[in-house]
C-alpha cells in the first residue's frame, strides 16, 4: 500500500540537497505541504520546481538555522497561517573539522554546536506547541552512528558530541511529549549515504559503493505517518532495526 499523508504539513530542514532534498521530495510526492528549510535559495526553487512535477505544494524558508529569531518567527508564521505542524525532520547538519580534539578551531567549535545541536533545541522550543496541536505529531531527528562509536572515530569529536547530544535531546523530547501529547519522536542513523557530506568525510571512498539518500527516504518518511507509534526509539537505517537506547548494566 502507497503511504498517504494527504494534507498533513511537513517542515524540512537541510532540505537544499542530499537526504533532507529526498526527504523532502518523498513527503510531497506523499501529499504533504513541504516547508523546506536551507540557505541556498536556488536549490530550494529547484525543489520547489521538483516538487510541482510531483503535484505537490511547497512552501521555502530560505534562512540559517543558526538564526534563532528567524526560527522564532518561522514558528509564528506556521501558527498564523495552519495552527499546527503534523511532521518535523530535523536534518540540517555539519560535519566540522576532522581534527584532534584539542587541535578544534573554537569558531569551528562554536558552529558544529550552533548548526547540530541548538538550533535543534531553538526548533524544538518554536514548534513544540504546534507539534502539539497536531493530532498525530511526528519528529524525526537525522543523526549519526558517529555519537555512538567516538572510540572508533578519533578526529571526529565535534561531530560526534553534537549527535550524541543531540540523541540525548530526542529522548528527552520523546519522554516529555510521550504522555501528555499525540508526539512521536524518532531519531534516525542513516548509515553512510551518498552525499555531500559523507564525500567531505570520506574522500577516497567510491560513492557508487553507497546507498543513497533516495533509498532512505521512504522508510524516513513512513516514520512521520500518523500510523507509526512507537517513541523514543533510534532506527538504524543500515539494519533496519528500530533499537531502544540502552543505559549502562
Ligand atoms: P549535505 O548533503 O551536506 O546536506 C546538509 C544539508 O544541511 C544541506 O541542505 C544544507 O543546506 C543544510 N545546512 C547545513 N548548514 C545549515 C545551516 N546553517 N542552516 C540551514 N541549513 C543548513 O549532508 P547530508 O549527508 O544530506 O546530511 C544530512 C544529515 O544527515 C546531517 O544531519 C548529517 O549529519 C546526517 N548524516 C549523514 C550521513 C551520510 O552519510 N550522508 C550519515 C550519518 C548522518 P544549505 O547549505 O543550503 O544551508
Amino acid at each position: 500500500m502507497t503511504l498517504s499523508l494527504e494534507g498533513r504539513l511537513a517542515l524540512v530542514t537541510g532540505a537544499s540537497r542530499g537526504i533532507g532534498r529526498a526527504v523532502a521530495l518523498e513527503l510531497a510526492g506523499a501529499g504533504a505541504h513541504v516547508v523546506a528549510l536551507a540557505r541556498t535559495q536556488g536549490a530550494l526553487e529547484e525543489l520547489d520546481d521538483d516538487i510541482r512535477r510531483l503535484g505537490g505544494e511547497a512552501t521555502l524558508v530560505p534562512c540559517d538555522v543558526k538564526d534563532s529569531e528567524a526560527i522564532d518567527r518561522l514558528g509564528a508564521a506556521l501558527h498564523d497561517r495552519w495552527g499546527h505542524l503534523d511532521i518535523l525532520v530535523a536534518n540540517a547538519g555539519v560535519l566540522g573539522p576532522i581534527t584532534p580534539i584539542g587541535h578544534v578551531d573554537p569558531k569551528q567549535w562554536d558552529n558544529v554546536l550552533a548548526v547540530n545541536l541548538t538550533a535543534n533545541y531553538r526548533l524544538l522550543r518554536s514548534l513544540d506547541p504546534l507539534l502539539r496541536a497536531s493530532d498525530a505529531g511526528r519528529v524525526v531527528f537525522v543523526s549519526s552512528g558517529a555519537g555512538h562509536r567516538a572510540e572508533m572515530r578519533p578526529y571526529w569529536g565535534p561531530y560526534a558530541i553534537t549527535k550524541a547530544a543531540l540523541d540525548a535531546m530526542a529522548r528527552t523530547y520523546a519522554a516529555e511529549t510521550a504522555t501528555t501529547s499525540n508526539v512521536v519522536v524518532t531519531v534516525v542513523n542513516p548509515g553512510p549515504l551518498r552525499t555531500r557530506m559523507r564525500a567531505a568525510a570520506m574522500p577516497g571512498e567510491d560513492p557508487e559503493s553507497l546507498k543513497t539518500p533516495e533509498d532512505l527516504a521512504p522508510v524516513l518518511v513512513a516514520l512521520c505517518a500518523p500510523e507509526h507509534r512507537d517513541t523514543g526509539k533510534l532506527y538504524d537505517f543500515p539494519t533496519d532495526r528500530m533499537l531502544s537506547f540502552q543505559g549502562p548494566a
